[in-house]
């Protein structure tokens, strides 16, 4: 066991982690002790994977309709304490990232995450803050001093400690839901939502999805209960798997909705692919002028300058139409109104959902009902919970990132009160 007893350790150098050891740089300054132990053997590995390796930090227009908790009212109350214009301030003003915003999504200027991870690790650096790397935290006992355990059989005292240890996606970046086997001697499992994968493809098993492996379109898709009920709806961009299920921004949205009702026991799953971003009556009318200009040609060819051959042929095919046998005269009105409202309402069967490991985030956590303002377990003096592993989860879109930002800046707050 070390003599140290640290002000604050913080366990898991990931986005929350070590934003948090950044909100806390000035009692580090006043000389308190402030150590991040990290399970790999470097931090900020998820990060750095993040907007396809150009960070979406944050977004202008933060809304709690976007995301999914056991606890509204207090993310809420926490988005609204420290949000958007405080985290673009931080780095901005304090950790010199030039921001740069798309639409309401916020990224470094440079374009490339791994300036976000560069600046809070140059930022401890300046304030001499440190990581001891491959600590893996096994256990927290709480006698005077927090006792926190790793499986190297090493003991850390401390003070504070703030739990920043992920949820249960992408394992290489090592996030496992240790929070839960880290609590397990001080919690029972009513502290918990259990984690599942969110922001993650789903699985179908349609007849001739497979053909479309790869394929991108723009457009929305809605998920229906097995009585029809719309459950979740969201637009933008739809990706076809190579698995033979359907990904992209919009489809990750939902698949939050889709998991729960899985778990529900809903077996007849549907989502309704609008594979044009447009209307079925503004189709159908692109479709008829196109019948009059081109009427010889066979239909993919015809319709090539408005639909992807593959997106034509898979929904003809469902409609007993070959695509390339067949000429836009011989496709008539009737015919045309059919293939106008499949393509902006095709109905594809929701199997499943995609593995956790390839989600972005996970839902489940420590319920945020179980931790004050400012992320402290209730009746537990000195523990906070942050980040992924706290049961709340965004939409695509800078939301998860802002999240982490928001409780670790809101737990240094409480352990900047402490120390
Ligand atoms: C591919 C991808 C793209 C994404 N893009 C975006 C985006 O553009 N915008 C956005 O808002 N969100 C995005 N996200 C989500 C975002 O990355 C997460 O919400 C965020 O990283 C969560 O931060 P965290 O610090 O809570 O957890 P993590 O970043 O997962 O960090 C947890 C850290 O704790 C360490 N750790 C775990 N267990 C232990 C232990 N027992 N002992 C010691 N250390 C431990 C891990 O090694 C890790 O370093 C993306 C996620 C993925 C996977």
């Amino acid at each position: 066991m070390s003599n140290n007893i640290y002000d604050c350790l913080i366990i898991g150098g990931g986005a929350a982690g070590l934003y948090c050891a950044a909100r806390l740089a000035r009692a580090a300054f006043a000389g308190k002790k402030v150590l991040i132990l990290e399970g790999g053997s470097r931090v900020g590995k998820k990060l750095a994977l993040t907007g396809s390796g150009r960070c979406n930090l944050s977004n202008s227009a933060i809304e709690i309709s976007k995301y999914n908790t056991d606890d509204a009212f207090k993310l809420e109350k926490c988005l609204n304490r420290y949000g958007y214009l405080e985290t673009a301030d931080f780095y901005e003003n304090v950790l010199g990232v030039v921001l740069e915003q798309k639409g309401t999504l916020i990224y470094p200027s440079t374009l490339k995450s791994s300036t976000v991870v560069d600046a809070l690790r140059f930022y401890l650096a300046d304030f001499h803050i440190e990581t001891v790397f491959k600590e893996h935290v096994t256990s927290i006992v709480k006698n005077k001093f927090f006792e926190v355990t790793t499986d190297s059989d090493e003991t850390y005292l401390a003070k504070n400690v703030v739990i920043a240890t992920g949820g249960i996606t992408y394992h290489s970046t090592g996030s496992n839901g240790d929070v839960v086997n880290i609590l397990q001697g001080m919690t029972d499992e009513s502290f918990f939502v259990p984690f599942r994968p969110a922001l993650t493809s789903l699985t179908s098993d349609t007849p001739g999805i497979k053909a479309l492996a790869g394929i991108r379109c723009r457009g929305d898709v809605k998920v229906l209960n097995s009585k029809g009920i719309i459950k979740a709806q969201s637009e933008g961009e739809i990706l076809f798997t190579k698995e033979g299920g359907i990904s992209g921004i919009c489809v990750m949205d939902v698949s939050d909705n889709v998991v729960q009702l899985i778990d529900e026991g809903e077996t007849d799953i549907k989502a309704i692919l609008n594979l044009t971003g447009k209307s079925a009556g503004e189709i159908f009318q692109m479709i008829y002028i196109r019948r009059q200009m081109y009427a010889h040609r066979n239909c993919a060819d015809a319709l090539s300058g408005m639909l992807l051959r593959n997106i034509t042929d898979f929904v003809m095919k469902s409609m007993d139409l070959k695509c390339d046998k067949m000429t836009l005269r011989e496709l008539d009105d009737k015919k045309i109104a059919k293939l106008s409202n499949l393509l902006c309402a095709f109905p594809v069967s929701v199997t499943g959902y995609g593995d956790a490991d390839k989600a972005q985030v996970s839902s489940g956590g420590f319920k945020l009902s179980k931790l004050d303002e400012n992320m402290q377990v209730k009746n537990c003096p000195g523990l906070y919970i942050i980040g992924e592993a706290v049961n709340v989860n965004g939409i695509c879109g800078g939301y998860n990132l802002q999240w982490a930002w928001t409780s670790a800046a809101l737990a240094a707050e409480g352990i900047s009160q402490n120390v």
